[in-house]
């Protein structure tokens, strides 16, 4: 099935890309790749290839840890103040606001982004993280403790080293934003990598970071094919922790190869996750909720809500109202201001979801609205789709389909909705829509997930933590949570003599 939208109407182009300097990051220097690498940036609203960046090689990792090991041990970012790092994580926030227009078409071009969406949320949300924790930074202490032994004693909170920060393609300046700050504002040294897909807004980064006073060393970037520089990455003996969001897969591997050397991983992997909802719910402002939950970010959002619950009396009801709905939501060019749904991030996202869609019709899904893909510009676009009736079994709902597509499935009792909710390998969010308080606190306490929405979606701010559970990983991002898990705690006794 295939849409055809009207290519007259606007510029045919997409979002021009911000300049970038096509090398990699180490030492506080820009060094091209020591084998000349080079990748290609594509627009996923026209396919095109709008920029060519390095890609390095684990030789050059190398030369990247070593580079952040050497900035870590000579002392000289962990042994300032935490109020001495608050101002150079306040300065990044700045510059990052002065940057902004920059940063947004990054994002926009990267990903697919409507260029509003970028400005409004992923510029905003990956500069507070670093003026959230730029304000923490000098609230780092340790305590004293009252022992029965005759001894001082107290803790200090120390970095934990050389981070690898790995970040995936679906919000690449938030989520490298929420490991990158923390970890800075606890006195790390960072290496990071994005994913290959989506490398600008680091690039973008690496000079605010520097302009903001990030010492040279303490900072690092590079650019290149996840499997190899991320596995080079992630192995290398200088690291001393590895902060990773991405799929499941990947961070399984990711966390076998933390676990044989034995260094902490914090791990936000993939998500699934269901929305109740019960007939008593304000179903008006309910479907918003369902509505936006599936096609924020083109569905490629690992909070997304993508599996749908209904209590039964209203379950064609809201099929219906769906099936009106979801077709007007704006999808179109990233840089048209009107644009809700912008393009999946590539081809091979777009095949997916149309293979996943393809699936679930053969497995006996009723398509209720869109279903397939939809030409414009030669981008990555699909429309959002809303499949009703498929069984829990069905690889639609079981799976993390990561595109603009809602499963929608009914119940009849609360047990079968908090069973049907906690019944795939995933537990990152969850939602539950009704009127009912007592229904609300049973819910949040039953469903197995990070986080719990109440008749709303995707409710996020730095201060709450969030992460997952089962597939979906551990660690919590966001928060003071965070910056505790960029740190190690160290006691110290002295013995006081006479007492
Ligand atoms: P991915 O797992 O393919 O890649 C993530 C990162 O890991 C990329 O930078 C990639 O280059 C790198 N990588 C690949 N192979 C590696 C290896 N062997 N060792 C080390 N690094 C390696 O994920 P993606 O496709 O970029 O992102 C989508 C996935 O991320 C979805 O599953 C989504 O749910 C998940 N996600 C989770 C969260 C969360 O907070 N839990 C947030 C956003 C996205």
């Amino acid at each position: 099935m295939s849409t055809t939208l009207d290519p007259t109407s606007a510029d045919p182009g997409g979002v021009a890309p911000p300049d970038v300097r096509p090398r990699l990051w180490i030492g506080g220097r820009w060094e091209e790749p020591r084998d000349g690498g080079r990748m290609d940036v594509v627009d996923p609203a026209t396919g095109r290839t709008v920029a060519e960046v390095a890609a390095a090689t684990p030789a050059d990792v190398a030369a990247a840890t070593a580079a952040a090991r050497a900035a870590f041990d000579d002392g000289g970012w962990r042994s300032l103040s935490g109020r001495e790092r608050s101002r150079v994580l306040l300065r990044a926030a700045a510059l990052m606001r002065e940057r902004a227009d920059e940063l947004a078409r990054a994002e926009s071009v990267d990903v697919g982004k409507p260029l509003a969406l970028a400005r409004a949320i992923d510029v905003p949300g990956a500069t507070d993280q670093y003026e959230y924790y730029g304000t923490l930074a000098p609230h780092l202490d340790g305590a004293t403790r009252d022992v029965p032994i005759p001894a001082f004693a107290y803790t200090r909170c120390e970095p934990r080293g050389v981070v690898a920060a790995i970040s995936p393609f679906n919000f690449p300046l938030i989520l490298s934003s929420s490991k990158i700050a923390p970890a800075l504002a606890a006195g790390n040294a960072v290496v990071h990598k994005p994913s290959p897909l989506t490398p600008l807004s680091a690039l973008l980064m690496a000079e605010v970071l520097r302009d903001a006073g990030v010492p040279d060393g303490v900072y690092n970037l590079v650019t290149g094919p996840g499997p190899d520089i991320g596995d080079a990455l992630v192995r290398d003996p200088r690291v001393d922790m590895v902060a990773f969001t991405g799929s499941t897969t990947v961070g399984r591997e990711v966390a076998k190869v933390a676990g044989e050397r034995l260094i902490p991983v914090a791990a936000e992997l993939g998500g699934n996750a269901a929305n109740i909802l019960f007939a008593d719910a304000d179903l008006d402002r309910a479907i918003g909720a369902v509505i936006n939950a599936f096609v924020y970010n083109t569905g490629q959002f690992c909070m997304a809500g993508p599996r749908l619950l209904v209590e039964r009396p209203v379950y064609e009801i809201v099929i219906g109202v769906l099936a009106e709905a979801v077709g007007g939501v704006p999808l179109g060019r990233p840089s048209d201001p009107g644009t809700v749904i912008g393009p999946l991030a590539s081809a091979a996202q777009r095949d997916r979801v149309e293979r996943m869609v393809r699936d679930a019709v053969a497995a006996g899904g009723r398509v209720v609205a869109g279903g397939g893909r939809v030409d414009l510009d030669g981008g990555f676009y699909f429309s959002p789709t809303v499949i009703a009736d498929l069984p829990q079994d069905a690889p639609a709902v079981r799976e993390e389909v990561f595109g603009p597509v809602l499963t929608v499935q009914p119940f009849d009792t609360e047990d079968e909705a908090v069973r049907l909710a906690n019944g795939t390998a995933y537990g990152l969010a969850a939602g539950v829509q009704t009127s009912d308080v007592s229904r609300v606190h049973r819910g949040a306490a039953r469903l197995e997930a990070g986080i719990v929405w109440v008749n709303g979606w995707a409710m996020l701010d730095t201060a709450m933590p969030f992460g997952g559970v089962k597939d979906s990983g551990w660690g919590r991002e966001n928060g003071p949570e965070a910056l505790a898990s960029f740190t190690r705690t160290k006691s110290v006794v002295i013995a006081l003599d006479g007492a």
